[in-house]
């Protein structure tokens, strides 16, 4: 069980504080799905580097198994937006997957499970390439071979379809829940996008405008396998589309600010 206990976080630049985090608190039980929804600048990427022990929190904690965690626990991994930067492009697929555990596994083995780990995302027959060879997609998938292949507890994922076309996401998206059905882990996913929030998710946890709390912790009661047709079409997923676009789209501005004259004629 990873547990975020009352977590607040304020960046301070000189004599200015940045409170992004106010007492944050929520439990995810082994195993589970879960999404971070909540409007961009928001603080979920803060939230997200807090969990994964990248940065530290200003008060509170996380717990693991009722332990604190300082620094970047061993059994987490991230996945974030940015692909490109991610991998070494000085070497082939095969060797950025390998990077992980190269050095705690016998060579071999290490080649086995990286390639295995290809084919699981779907990269079959391109470990010899480069990642600057690979698509944008391309690039996204041996970024998740490269985290599982440590066979983490838990995989935290930062907008990880978020500088991807639409069509590629979805696909990633499934791809996504092919393997966490395989092999059931932890996912704390951040994104901004509400759909592919319940798309993915068992739960969704809503953050609020800064300073961010939780607003909403919803379970998602919708079948699995999903699939990017039915599931959408559910009555189900409408309602919660629509109730989660209710919480995160409130407006930004105090109530009596009103728009300036310009704007306000159109
Ligand atoms: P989100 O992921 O929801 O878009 P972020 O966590 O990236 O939100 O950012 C929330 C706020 O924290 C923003 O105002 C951003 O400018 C600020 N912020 C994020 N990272 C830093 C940092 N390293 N130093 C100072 N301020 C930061």
């Amino acid at each position: 069980m990873l547990q975020v206990n009352r977590l607040g976080k304020t960046y301070t630049r000189g004599k200015q504080a940045n409170v992004v985090l106010d007492d944050i608190s929520f439990g995810v039980p082994d195993g589970q799905f879960v999404a971070i929804l909540g409007p961009s600048g928001g603080g979920k990427s803060t939230l997200l580097r807090c969990l994964a022990g990248l940065m530290e929190s200003t008060s509170g904690s996380v717990t693991i198994g009722g332990k604190i965690v300082r620094g970047a626990p061993k059994e987490m991994v991230c996945v974030f937006q940015e692909y490109s930067r991610s991998l070494f492009p000085w070497r082939r697929l095969l060797g950025n997957v390998t990077y992980p555990i190269e050095t705690s596994v016998p060579k071999k083995v290490a080649a086995q499970r990286a390639h295995e780990m290809i084919a699981t995302v779907g990269l079959d027959g391109f470990a010899a390439h480069y990642p600057w060879e690979l698509s944008g997609g391309m690039q996204q998938r041996a970024a998740i071979a490269r985290a599982l292949v440590t066979e983490p507890k838990y995989l935290l994922m930062d907008e990880p379809f978020g500088a991807l076309d639409a069509q590629t996401r979805i696909q990633l998206e499934d791809t996504l829940l092919e393997i966490w059905t395989k092999s059931p882990r932890t996912v704390i996913f951040v994104t901004h996008d509400i759909d592919e929030a319940i798309y993915l998710s068992d739960r969704v946890i809503v953050l609020g405008a800064r300073p961010s709390r939780v607003m909403e912790d919803v379970m998602i009661d919708l079948p699995r396998p999903r699939n990017q047709i039915t599931t959408k079409e559910d009555r189900r997923f409408a309602d919660y589309r629509r109730s989660l676009f209710d919480l995160i789209m409130v407006p930004q501005q105090p109530a009596n600010q009103s728009l300036p004259p310009a704007r306000a004629a159109e």
